[in-house]
């Protein structure tokens, strides 16, 4: 959270409660979280916000780096918090999408013709698949 309030400075981006709760319902969530499901969670404690806020919010976040935006699989941008380097398992089913790390994969080198034409700032392995609660593994 103080890294949070830190960066918003640094940014020039005004820490309101509301900027604050935002963020809030995003750390306690787990499940990269979708600008609809952070505006439903919000509604229960914030009823007069609107979509388009929350929205909105989430997409400075992502501009100053506090956030990031991950990969749409189907339909709606998702949003994380956390911003370090690390890689996705996707759940096709429910839609889950949670965090691994693995050095291994860190450093697989990006093919040649990729990197060519390409300044690379980063890579990402997404493993896509049926979570336990889906009745995978
Ligand atoms: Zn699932
Ligand atoms: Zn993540």
């Amino acid at each position: 959270m103080e890294r949070f309030i830190d960066r918003c400075r640094q940014e020039g981006l005004k820490v309101t409660p509301q900027r604050i709760a935002i963020y809030q319902v995003l750390m306690a969530s787990r499940n990269h979280p979708s600008a609809d499901t952070v505006y439903r969670e919000m509604s229960a404690t914030h009823p007069t916000i609107s979509f388009d806020t929350v929205n909105r919010t989430l997409l400075t976040f992502a501009d100053i780096g506090v956030i990031k935006t991950v990969e749409s699989y189907s339909g709606s941008r998702r949003f994380d918090t956390e911003t370090a380097p690390h890689h996705h398992v996707h759940c096709v089913k429910c839609g889950r999408i949670s965090d691994f790390n693995d050095q291994g994969i860190d450093t697989v080198e990006v093919p040649d013709r990729v990197v060519r034409d390409f300044s690379v700032i980063g890579q990402r392995m997404v493993v896509s698949g049926i979570c336990p609660e889906c009745g995978g593994k």
